[in-house]
Formats: C-alpha cells, sequence, structure tokens
C-alpha cells in the first residue's frame, strides 16, 4: 500500500495491496474511522466503490448528480405499504457528499437505551461528548448566518413565531463556508460544505500512513478459522462505470463502512454471519409540505436545511428544506397538471417536512431486496407533523397548501387542514421519502439478537469489525451523521487498540 490519495488510471489489471488495517467504504463512517486509526501510526488502506471528487467537479443538474454521486445511481427506493425513495451516497465521503450538513449530537436518552437494553457499554455519555466535540471542530459545525439561510428557512422560523410554539431554532450544519446556493444534494460546488472526505480522511491521509483506493468495489473475502484472511473486488472504471480489473488487499483487521445497505449485503453475499443480518432497518420516514406566498421566497436558494422545530419527545421533527428546480418539479405532490401551474410560480413557493423517528414501522434490507412498512403509530405521526407544518406557513401568510396525500389538492385555509390531512389516510397514499438509513447489523451484547458485539466486532470473526450507520440498534430520531463519526471514531479507536 502507497499513501496517499490513488485514482483509477494508476492500477493494473491485478492490483495487490497489504495494510495493517482494511476499511471498506469511505462515507461518514469508514473515514472518522480512517481518521482514529491513523492517529496510533499504522498502516490503513480505505477501498471505496465511488471516486474521489473535488468541490469544482460538482454540476448543479439532478441527472449528473444521480448518475455519479448517488448509490444505484438514484434508482434506491424500499417497497412495502408504500414505496419510499431511498437515496445514499457513493463515492470517496459517502453520503456526506450529498447530503445536507445537519448536525445533531445523539440524544441523550438513545445512548442510554443502547447502553441499558443492547450493553453497548463503549457509548458513555464522557466519550460520545468528545467525539461530538471533535466533529463540531473537524467539520467547523455551527449556525449559518441569516443571510446566508434566505427566505425559504425565515418564513418557516416567522410562522413558528407567529405561532407562539417553542422548539423553533436554527440547526447547526458542517457547512462553515457555506454561500446558499441550495444544491448540497448534488454535491457542494463551492467547497462551503465540509463533507468527510475533506475532513477526516484528509487529516488521515496528512498523517502519512493512509492509502485510499476510490473506484475498487469490495465482493469477496478469504478466510482462515475465525479470521479474515484478504478481501477482494473489482477497479471500476469511473466513465463507463464498468469493472475494468480487479484487486485483493490483505490486512491484519478489516472495518467494514459500506453503510446500512452495503454492510449487510456484503456479510450476506458472503455468508459470515449467523445473526439479524439485515433485519431491523430504519429510515426516519419523512414527507414534504409546499406552501405558495403573495411574495418571493426563491426556495432554490439558502442553506438547504436551516431551521426546525424540536418534537423529538413527540416522535417528529420538522425540518426545512430546499431543492433546485427539476427536483421540485418531480417532487411536487400534485397532479401532473397543477404541478406545472405550481411550479410556473415556484418563485413564491416554500418547502418544509416531517422527519419521523421510527418506532413501530420494520424494514429489512436482503441481498437484491429493500422492504419497509410504515407502521400506523409513525403514521400516524408523519399526519400530524404536515399539519403541524400546514398550520407554520398560514400563520406566516401563504395562500396554499401542497401535502404530500394522494388526491388531496390544494389547501387554502387553516380550517381545512384537519379536513384534508386525516388520520384515516392509509400509508399507500403518502409521498414519502428518506435518506437515513440506519440498523441493520446491530449492535448488541447477545449474539443471538445482534450482529456486532459491544466492541463493533462481527460475533463470528476475530478481525472483521463494522463503523457505520448498520450498527444503531435503534433509530435515533435526529439526523444521523454525528452520530455514524462518532461510531467510527470509537470502533476506530477499539481497532487500534486491538493491534
Ligand atoms: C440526500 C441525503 C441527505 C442527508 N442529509 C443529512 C443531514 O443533513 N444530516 C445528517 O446528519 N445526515 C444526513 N444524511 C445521512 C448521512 O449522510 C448518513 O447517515 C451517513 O453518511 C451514513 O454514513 P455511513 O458511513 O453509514 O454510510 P455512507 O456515508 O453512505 O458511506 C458508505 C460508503 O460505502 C461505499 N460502499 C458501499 N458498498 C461498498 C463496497 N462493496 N465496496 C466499496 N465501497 C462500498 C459507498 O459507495 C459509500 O461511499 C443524508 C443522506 C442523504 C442521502
Amino acid at each position: 500500500m502507497t499513501p496517499g490519495i490513488h485514482s483509477f488510471p494508476d492500477y493494473p489489471a491485478e492490483l495487490e495491496l497489504e495494510a495493517d488495517v482494511c476499511v471498506i467504504g469511505g462515507g461518514a463512517g469508514g473515514c472518522a474511522t480512517a481518521a482514529a486509526l491513523a492517529e496510533t501510526g499504522h498502516s490503513v488502506l480505505v477501498l471505496e466503490e465511488g471516486r474521489a471528487w473535488k468541490p469544482k467537479d460538482f454540476r448543479p443538474i439532478a441527472p449528473w448528480a444521480f448518475k455519479h454521486l448517488y448509490a444505484g445511481h438514484g434508482t434506491r427506493a424500499t417497497r412495502g405499504n408504500c414505496i419510499i425513495p431511498l437515496p445514499g451516497g457513493r463515492g470517496l465521503g459517502g453520503s456526506t457528499l450529498i447530503n445536507s450538513a445537519i448536525c445533531f449530537r445523539t440524544p441523550p436518552e438513545v445512548l442510554e437505551s443502547w447502553r441499558a437494553k443492547f450493553g453497548c457499554v463503549h457509548f458513555t455519555d464522557e466519550w460520545m461528548g468528545t467525539c461530538f466535540d471533535r466533529v463540531w471542530r473537524t467539520l467547523g459545525v455551527g449556525v449559518n448566518p441569516p443571510s446566508v439561510q434566505r427566505k425559504n428557512n425565515l418564513i418557516f422560523k416567522e410562522g413558528v413565531e407567529k405561532l407562539g410554539w417553542k422548539g423553533g431554532a436554527f440547526m447547526d450544519r458542517s457547512a462553515p463556508g457555506c454561500n446558499g446556493c441550495g444544491v448540497c444534494q448534488q454535491g457542494c460546488p463551492s467547497g462551503g460544505k465540509m463533507s468527510a472526505d475533506r475532513t477526516f480522511l484528509a487529516e488521515a491521509v496528512a498523517r502519512g500512513t493512509v492509502g485510499v483506493y476510490p473506484e475498487c468495489r469490495v465482493d469477496g473475502v478469504r478466510t482462515e478459522g475465525r479470521r479474515i484472511v484478504e478481501v477482494g473486488g473489482r477497479t471500476i472504471d469511473p466513465e463507463g462505470y464498468r469493472t475494468a480489473g480487479h484487486f485483493r488487499v490483505r490486512a491484519k483487521e478489516f472495518v467494514l463502512a459500506a453503510g446500512s445497505l452495503g454492510s449487510p449485503r456484503f456479510l450476506l453475499a458472503n455468508g459470515l454471519s449467523a445473526g439479524p443480518v439485515g433485519t431491523q432497518l430504519f429510515i426516519h420516514p419523512t414527507s414534504g409540505v409546499v406552501a405558495r406566498f403573495p411574495f418571493p421566497i426563491e426556495p432554490w436558494t439558502g442553506a438547504t436545511q436551516g431551521y426546525y422545530v424540536d418534537r423529538w419527545q413527540q416522535g417528529y421533527l420538522l425540518q426545512t428544506f430546499n431543492m433546485p428546480l427539476d427536483q421540485y418539479y418531480v417532487a411536487l405532490p400534485l397532479p401532473p397538471s397543477l404541478s406545472l401551474q405550481y411550479l410556473s410560480q415556484i418563485r413564491d413557493m416554500a418547502s418544509a417536512g416531517v422527519v419521523v423517528h421510527d418506532e413501530d414501522s420494520h424494514g429489512s434490507v436482503g441481498e437484491g431486496t429493500l422492504t419497509y412498512h410504515l407502521g400506523d403509530q409513525d403514521r400516524l405521526r408523519m399526519l400530524e407533523g404536515i399539519r403541524g407544518c400546514a398550520e407554520v406557513f398560514f400563520a406566516a401568510g401563504a395562500l396554499e397548501v401542497a401535502v404530500g396525500i394522494q388526491g388531496a389538492g390544494l389547501i387554502h385555509s387553516p380550517s381545512e387542514i384537519t379536513k384534508i390531512v386525516r388520520d384515516e389516510t392509509p400509508a399507500w397514499d403518502m409521498a414519502l421519502y428518506a435518506s437515513h438509513p440506519m440498523g441493520t447489523c446491530r449492535m448488541g451484547a447477545d449474539p443471538k439478537d445482534s450482529v456486532v458485539n459491544p466492541e463493533g466486532r462481527v460475533w463470528e470473526w476475530d478481525n472483521l469489525s463494522i463503523a457505520d450507520a448498520s450498527i444503531f440498534p435503534s433509530s435515533l430520531g435526529v439526523n444521523p451523521q454525528v452520530t455514524v463519526m462518532a461510531v467510527g471514531l470509537t470502533v476506530g479507536r477499539i481497532v487500534g487498540q486491538r493491534l
């Protein structure tokens, strides 16, 4: 292994590499793991299926972004009692390449339940506090000023304040240099957002013992007794996304960080675990609400997601969001004829949505399957949140509101909200979306009920750990990137101590 960031043209047809630790997947978890391991002085090799990107490479065009930055070229969706798009990132930085930069520390109640119910003894409040502080420093986390938030965020704030609701606030974001161009989910072209590759991974590489190999998809594994000896896979031509050659990597320790879909699929494809792999998928289902105002909002500009209302105790959050115009058209919760008319007035629209803390929903990941059934209580909380967003918009002066319910049409006044957003609305009539896959390789103290032990090690193996969102034993109810990075720092530290 040679330190530094490599790329496809450097690779021979058959690439053979060796390091102390091999990290599979270069997303939030993988980059933080590499940073923690690099501090121990051991050699670390990071394998990532997607490319290495620079801010100047990104183009704010949805088809371009889906093709190059999104897993499955943007086609990933769950099936169940409704169909839910479930995008994820692909490339060094993983989903942080395309995320909205929102940062929340893990709620203390969640950490307490992980320790009490699942034996996650390493996630103490004290240790996690040091991880969160480190994430804040490394990613430059903070609140963006009102000049960057712009009208889409400020109008929601105004509505919340007019209603006199508690819990409204600007969100911390990992985008200290945000200029409000509003295209976070197509890759940040200004470099104002600090994705995991530009922070944790860059820090790791600067130590001189880390080699990063993008365009390398890991497929297989060779084992001896209880140890993984080697992983192998395909190098991928970044132009045509075709297999160009093959690679093999030998290491003393392996850390799987391929995300909540990639990690269980790797374990399943290679028969590496007898545990409940792929079960208990959580996604934070969401639904969007769009409102038209008698004045310009310009929802395509401003911090992509800047303001929220904390209803965590009630099982959901309200969060603003904006999108580039092409995505608004696809996502508008209206019949096509009305969408066209609405799109012509998009300058005057604002948007926000509900993020639901999965409690009675259930989902799973198989080698070729992805399912999610929205539970009844989660459905009711979603509807409550949709009503909340509509109320806020009317309080802020909206003329009409569109909700993600099939056939609902437009809501013209606050008194119509409960008539249109009814508790009887079935899941299959709701337009939902999710971008926070969690769980599927849960951590626990009992091998019958978990995939990794409290140290993050897959029960069946002495040198295979997992460090991504898949090890979450439950849903968080808040945006997960900070918790994933804390998991990476934790597992990286433990693996480093074992070497
Ligand atoms: C559109 C969008 C917006 C979001 N907004 C926010 C937000 O504002 N705030 C927040 O907290 N969270 C947000 N998230 C979620 C957050 O980014 C993720 O929770 C986090 O990045 C997950 O980290 P991870 O390491 O588990 O997986 P990822 O970051 O997804 O990384 C997994 C990596 O593994 C690679 N991989 C998979 N299989 C293989 C293989 N076989 N071989 C090699 N490499 C492989 C993938 O290409 C990918 O790069 C958002 C996500 C999306 C998609």
